[in-house]
């Protein structure tokens, strides 16, 4: 599998869950392993997120048999973005470097946060011990090129900051929120007064909002956190996820050409993850008469 096979950028699923991996018979269709995107298209080896599926996409980068640079470009350091990269094989063979990019992690560094699941506490071998290069390339709002392909990073709301990524090749742009809850208003309870300061709130969080709304504007392909459904949403406000109403309706607003729906709940099997795709293809087509929705499925690739 060569990144540079077939024409324009394509996005390519090895793990699709939030949360914590859930292999097995009922969920075989749409996938169990935890976040990660492979960006093929460019000549670089670019990966967005090191959740569990990054095992799979290491151990078909090693049949390459050849030094690889892989740009490994996390949204932030929670273990369902994280976790598969002990298990990613390009870090044990001399030659290979790996640049692993994202924000920081509250009082810890990018590279604190990843390598602290290797330690001999928690894993049998240490960071220190690595055959590849590893480098930590820290993020904040930025833009930045990797090989001909631009990215843009953009803080998202999350209990712990979250970098979303917009990139582009000049033809097509795709964007991947990373977890990502629209933004609310937490003292605002039903029955509350409404004065200066809380309008000034609901202003400041609207303007929040609409800058994720700019943020997505006009993509190709948005590849979205959409864990919940409006109604579980409801119960679950404040843990930082979307819910799939949430996400079809601002990617309407912003003109997105394709919803790739993403991080999936893992109690939802893949009968239930059926139904939601369904209601959404529908509830997509009465928004928008061009903007099309899939559920994300390991092992798929997507044009951007
Ligand atoms: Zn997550
Ligand atoms: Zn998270």
């Amino acid at each position: 599998m060569s990144p540079t096979s077939g024409k324009g950028l394509k996005a390519k699923f090895y793990g699709v869950r939030g949360s914590i991996p859930c292999p097995g018979q009922a969920t075989s269709v749409y996938g169990g392993n935890t976040s990660c995107v492979q960006i093929l298209g460019g000549p670089e080896i670019i990966v967005l997120d090191g959740g569990t599926g990054i095992r799979e996409l290491g151990l078909e980068l090693i049949r390459q048999r050849k030094a690889l640079r892989v740009h490994l470009l996390l949204t932030h350091t929670h273990w369902d973005h994280i976790q598969g990269f002990p298990f990613f094989s390009p870090i044990y063979f001399p030659g290979n470097e790996i640049i692993v990019y994202g924000p920081r992690a509250l009082e810890k560094s990018l590279e604190e946060a990843l390598m602290v699941q290797m330690q001999y506490a928690y894993f049998p071998v240490r960071g220190v011990e690595l055959a590849a290069k590893i480098r930590f390339m820290e993020l904040d709002e930025e833009t930045f090129k990797i090989g001909d392909i631009e990215f843009t990073t953009k803080s998202m709301n999350h209990p712990i900051r979250v970098l979303a990524y917009r990139f582009t090749d000049g033809h097509s742009t795709g964007v991947y929120t990373g977890d990502n809850e629209p933004y609310y208003d937490v003292l605002d309870t039903k029955g509350a007064k409404s004065d200066t300061s809380s309008q000034r709130r609901r202003e400041f969080i609207k303007e929040c909002n609409d800058r994720v709304a700019e943020f997505i504007r006009g993509c190709h392909l948005l590849i979205a956190d959409s864990q919940y459904t409006d109604e579980e949403y409801e119960s679950k406000r404040g843990w930082g996820h979307s819910s799939i109403g949430y996400v079809l309706d601002v990617a309407a607003r912003s003109e997105v050409k394709k919803v790739v729906l993403f991080h999936h709940e893992p109690t939802h099997d893949d009968k239930v993850l059926a139904r939601i795709e369904k209601q959404a293809v529908a509830r997509a087509r009465s928004l928008s008469k061009s903007m099309r929705v899939t559920m994300a499925r390991e092992g798929r690739t997507y044009p951007v």
